[in-house]
């Protein structure tokens, strides 16, 4: 257990198909959001039983009221990494607080650099206000900032040399990440998967030998190359998932805890906060319940010989904490 990945609030001022393709959802009840003392509390019983990486996620975590107040609190626990992955639309107002206040790395999902596939993409205006945000996070010299771009077949696989001449321009490594069936994502398909070796093999025609760097550390997600002048990460969660070396579990903003993106059920440790559990026996619940997880949801989607989306739209509105946007992607 060494990172943790919580989501601050289900809803997004984007719509990304691949997330979120619907016009209308089941939003959780306001009520249900941990408040800041109970995220506060959680953060100190997982960095006490090893975690030492968190990423603040939502939904969009920039939604989230008092976010650098909520960071500078969480800043206080024995965190190696406080992380943000964001849309990016609300950044430029908010980096310079959110990097004052403790934010060392920052995430950007950028898929695209042409506005018409932005607004297809996010039903959204807001491409160039996201280009401002990631500007004004690289102009704040935050220690490390990612670009993360999902690559989706006939729709941005012929963008991937400019994205990496982006990335370079501002100063931030891009990601690129296969196209997962979780949550959201129901129209994903096999076919609009484009694979990291295909990843790969592309870049190598277009501009030169790939060289593999391996990954940051063992549980990392990316592994990471260098081609040409730039470096880039390529998560390939699809088809060569890394389950055997995850250490990550997630926590949704209303409190349930997953030990897996593709996890069907959590621990409602809401209820333990509310009920008053005490930190010690928090630590013990988190412990008994780690010790016991076996999880491997992206390994068994992957031996599915017929892979359909995870889950259909009727059982997505039954069950919100299914959605990707509520677990935090
Ligand atoms: N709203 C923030 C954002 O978009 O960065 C944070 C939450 S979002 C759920 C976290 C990450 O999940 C984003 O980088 C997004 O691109 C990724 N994501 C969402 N749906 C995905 C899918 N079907 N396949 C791969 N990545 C996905
Ligand atoms: Fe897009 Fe992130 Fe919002 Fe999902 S949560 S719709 S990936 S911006």
């Amino acid at each position: 257990m060494r990172s943790l990945r919580l989501s601050l609030t289900d809803r997004c001022n984007l719509r990304c198909s691949y997330c979120m393709p619907r016009a209308h959802y089941c939003w959780l009840p306001k009520q249900d959001l941990l408040d800041f003392e109970e995220l506060e509390r959680l953060v100190a019983a997982f960095t006490a039983l090893g975690v030492s990486r968190l990423r603040l996620t939502g939904g969009e975590p920039l939604l989230r009221r008092r976010l650098p107040a909520l960071v500078a609190r969480l800043h206080g626990a024995p965190l190696e990494d406080l992380a943000l992955t964001t849309n990016g639309v609300l950044l430029q107002d908010q980096a310079e607080a959110l990097i004052a206040a403790g934010v060392n790395r920052i995430t950007v999902s950028l898929d695209t650099l042409q506005p018409a596939r932005f607004r297809s993409l996010t039903r959204s205006q807001e491409h160039a206000r996201v280009l401002r945000g990631i500007e004004a996070a690289a102009s704040l010299g935050v220690s490390e900032l990612k670009l993360n771009a999902v690559v989706v077949r006939g729709f941005n696989d012929d963008e991937l040399e400019d994205l990496l001449a982006y990335g370079a321009e501002v100063g931030a490594e891009v990601r690129f990440i296969e196209y997962m069936d979780v949550g959201g994502a129901t129209q994903w398909s096999r076919d609009r998967v484009v694979s990291g070796a295909e990843i790969l093999a592309r870049l190598e025609t277009s501009l030169g030998p790939v060289r593999p760097m391996g990954r940051t550390r063992p549980s990392a997600t990316a592994l990471r190359y260098s081609v040409a002048e730039s470096t880039f990460g390529l998560v390939r969660s699809t088809t060569a998932p890394f389950c055997a070396d995850c250490d990550r579990s997630r926590v949704t903003a209303d409190g349930q805890w997953l030990h897996c993106l593709y996890a069907s059920r959590g621990l409602d440790l809401r209820r333990e906060l509310r009920r008053g559990a005490s930190d010690a026996e928090l630590r013990a619940l988190l412990s008994r319940e780690w010790s016991r997880r076996d999880a491997r949801g992206a390994e068994e989607r992957a031996a599915e010989a017929e892979r359909e989306p995870w889950r259909g739209e009727d059982e997505l509105r039954a069950r919100p904490h299914l959605e990707m946007h509520t677990r935090g992607g």
